[in-house]
């Protein structure tokens, strides 16, 4: 792969720290991509005592005070779709993914967003690239290795377009104000060369990566499962997906067991 450039680097080190330091919320997925489940608001006493202010007085202060009783709520709940006191507990994903999975993501609109912006930065550098399992169906090779070949080929030329370019422009920025053609930077961003990011940024690939936090609560949050840990999802998007089912199943076994027993339920 093209030689990622300096934001790149730093994020890919990044991704190595968070993963030896938050092993058991973090996971990489492929090369580059990546996902953590970084912070989480409320759990399911919260949930409960949010219910209950409809039927009686009873509140819970932690989870281990959790009764028979209580684990039967919660599941009648779920079962009846009693939805809104499952809007009261939040998750904060923070994902690195591909632009076309993050296009697929963003349509879940009940959360919230904060970007990588291309317009105070240079894009990320790397890109997805399919594994053998990514590109065969049902045993068949759906992309040979040559094809992927040509596609990285292609990507990286992209990219570098991007970098040989946004030198040349800095570089006549930068001759410019020497010579007083241009003023000089007073402080804060240089207009010229957010410009020229707003510009470039146009040819960045929809496979090149982006970075995501994603703050979801859990209502819209088991909707994400449902729709994308299908096997009707693109694979791509299953992925994280899973890998975020994953890392919600390890903070909250107990909701993690009563969603699958109601799953087995609907059959
Ligand atoms: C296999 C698959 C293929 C898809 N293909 C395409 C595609 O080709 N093109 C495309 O654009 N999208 C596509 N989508 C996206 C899909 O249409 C949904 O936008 C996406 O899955 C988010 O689901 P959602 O609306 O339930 O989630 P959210 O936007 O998070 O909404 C959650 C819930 O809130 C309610 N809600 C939210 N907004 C509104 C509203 N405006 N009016 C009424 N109720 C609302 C709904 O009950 C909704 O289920 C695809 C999704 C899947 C899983």
């Amino acid at each position: 792969m093209l030689d990622a450039n300096e934001g790149t680097r730093e994020i890919a080190e990044e991704i190595r720290t968070r993963l030896l330091q938050n092993p058991s919320r973090a996971r990489q997925i492929g090369t580059f991509g990546f996902i953590e489940l970084e912070e989480t608001w409320g759990d399911e006493t919260t949930i409960l005592n949010t219910a209950r202010v409809s039927t009686s007085n009873r509140r819970l202060s932690s989870v281990s005070q959790l009764t028979e009783k209580d684990r039967a709520l919660l599941e009648h709940l779920l079962g009846e779709q009693h939805g809104t006191p499952f809007e009261t507990v939040y998750f904060r994903y923070r994902f690195i993914a591909p632009i076309f999975v993050l296009r697929q993501w963003v349509k879940h609109r009940i959360s919230t967003w904060n970007e990588f912006s291309m317009r105070y930065r240079k894009p990320i550098s790397a890109f997805y690239i399919p594994d053998k399992t990514a590109r065969t169906v049902n045993g068949f090779e759906i992309m040979t290795d040559e094809q992927v070949d040509r596609y990285a080929d292609l990507l990286e030329t992209v990219n570098r377009f991007y970098e040989v370019e946004y030198e040349s422009i800095c570089t006549r920025i930068d001759e410019n104000r020497a010579s007083g053609r241009l003023p000089q930077k007073s402080g804060g961003r240089d207009p010229f060369r957010a410009r020229a990011r707003e510009l470039l940024r146009s040819v960045t690939p929809v496979a090149n990566y982006s970075d995501v936090y994603w703050t979801v609560n859990f209502r819209s949050l088991m909707n994400f499962f449902n729709l994308r840990m299908k096997e009707t999802a693109q694979y791509e998007i299953r992925e994280y997906a899973v890998a975020a089912y994953a890392l919600f199943g390890e903070a909250f076994p107990l909701l993690k067991e009563i969603l699958e027993k109601i799953e087995q339920e609907k059959g």
